[in-house]
């Protein structure tokens, strides 16, 4: 028999696999250069218009070189939002680690679905699981699921809250009487998902803060009371864990006492402050989150996964898979084969396809461990406190807020176009990067400092520009 071993078709694999293997190194050499060095330049620059123009080609009919893909790849690697940087302190994002690199390489050779089934990757996710129960306190039984981040953990756990309460998965919420509370300084997250789940965002009830950002407990009292009062029914508390605007973290241990009392399903957006729990400094701000029914975080915000990689974590496995299951025929489970080990993420949540974020969470977990990660976090919450001292001893400056974690805010006592002109002289001129936001009426400098990569000298070069008459 003469067997040809050439196809008779074109596979879509390269055609010259060795000429790949090549260009692969040479891609894989630029991206761990990017990784290493690439914090020596700005923190941000703009794409240039060539590459803008490179981006705006009609659909390609044929395809072009690996060579030319690897070398418009290759030209994008300077022109990240600048997260990587020692001195971007925007927002709240995290900045990365290598570990992220190599687990990503392995993702996409596998390119694994984590809907469900029974294969290696499923037992990695299984496996963060584990040690996200063991972080948190959570006991064995509890679910949990990794998702693009906590807007979408939020939906998740919010909509087992909403079932657990209302009969709406068939029937829907129709004019129901729920409501839930959180602080006016939570993340906007929680509000769309009382949008997204039919519950309306009226139905969520913004709770005052005291003069340290916290949720103020006194009012959340009269404020369920007067619900209750005019025939509504309270079903959730979230409380934050690092608010956003200036890294607050409510009294959790009352808020679980409140909850209890009042049969509330406690909810925490811990998106970044949650990994504190890793942290001596922050740990104790941290105490009552390990009695929440359910917890929103996220790995890629102070626990530096590459993005995205966030998590849902349920007290109760039951009302979560309640919430989110349901069998049809070409999805049945069995006993053995590929089809076993039921149930699986699409019954924890509302993706059937999806990709393997989990990899890169246990690389970074296993190559880094919970000591230098809690360590990174302290070493950032110290950092904070230096930059306020700083801004308190400058006299053009004035602090806007306490600092509780990471974030520190400040005006000029110019006002607010001074402080809106200090804010995007760092950023373009990229050496250094906050962001602007407002705190109590007034524009403020906001400086994030959720960075492994930042020194305290990071720190006085930002200083110098902020008082740069
Ligand atoms: C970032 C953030 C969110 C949103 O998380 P994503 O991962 O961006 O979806 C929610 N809450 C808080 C407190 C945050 O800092």
């Amino acid at each position: 028999m003469n067997v040809n071993n050439k196809l008779t078709f074109d596979s879509l694999d390269p055609a010259d696999w060795t000429g790949f293997r090549a260009q692969a190194h040479a891609l894989l050499d630029a991206a761990v250069d990017q990784m290493q060095t690439g914090h020596d330049g700005p923190v941000w620059r703009p794409l240039p218009d060539a590459t803008k123009d490179n981006l705006n080609v009609p659909l390609p009919a044929v395809g072009a070189p690996i060579t030319e893909v690897v070398s418009a790849l290759e030209n994008l690697l300077p022109y990240g939002v600048g997260n990587t940087h020692p001195r971007f302190f925007g927002w709240v994002h995290g900045s990365g680690g290598a570990a992220s690199l190599l687990a990503e390489i392995a993702a996409a050779a596998m390119n694994a679905n984590l809907g469900g089934r029974d294969h290696g990757a499923i037992y990695v996710e299984k496996q963060v699981l584990g040690w996200v129960r063991e972080m948190f306190g959570f006991p064995a039984g509890a679910s949990g699921l990794v998702v693009s981040g906590t807007s979408m953990a939020t939906i998740v756990a919010l909509k087992v809250a909403r079932d657990a309460r209302l009969s709406a998965r068939k029937a829907g919420v129709g004019a129901h009487r729920l409501v839930g509370y959180a602080s006016d300084q939570a993340h906007n997250c929680v509000s769309r998902a009382f949008d997204m789940l039919g519950l309306g965002s009226d139905a969520l009830r913004a709770v005052p803060v005291n003069a340290a950002f916290e949720m103020d407990i006194a009012a959340l009292q009269e404020m369920i009371a007067a619900d209750v009062a005019a025939g509504k029914e309270p079903f959730l508390l979230v409380g934050t864990a690092g608010s956003v605007n200036v890294g607050a973290f409510d009294d959790l241990v009352a808020l679980a006492d409140i909850a209890a009392a009042k049969g509330l399903w406690l909810h925490i957006d811990g998106a970044f402050g949650a990994a504190g729990v890793l942290s001596e400094t922050l740990q104790p701000r941290l105490k009552g989150l390990d009695r929440a029914d359910s917890v929103a975080f996220d790995f890629h915000k102070w626990l530096h996964v590459n993005y995205d990689a966030g998590f849902v974590l349920l007290r109760d496995e039951a009302l979560h898979r309640a919430a989110f299951e349901g069998a049809p025929d070409y999805l049945e489970g069995a006993a053995r084969g590929l089809a076993a080990g039921r149930p699986w993420p699409v019954d924890y949540g509302p993706e059937l396809s999806r990709g393997f974020r989990a990899l890169k969470i246990w690389a970074q977990i296993t190559a880094l461990g919970t000591e230098a990660l809690g360590a990174a976090i302290s070493r950032n919450c110290a950092q904070a406190q230096l930059l306020a001292a700083m801004v308190d001893a400058e006299p053009s400056l004035k602090r806007l807020a306490p600092v509780a974690s990471s974030v520190v805010v400040f005006a000029d006592k110019r006002g607010d176009a001074v402080t809106e002109e200090i804010v995007l002289r760092l950023q373009e001129s990229g050496q250094a990067v906050p962001s602007l936001t407002t705190v109590n009426g007034r524009k403020a400098v906001r400086v994030n400092i959720t960075n492994h990569r930042t020194t305290d000298e990071d720190l006085r070069v930002l200083m110098a520009v902020c008082v740069t008459p």
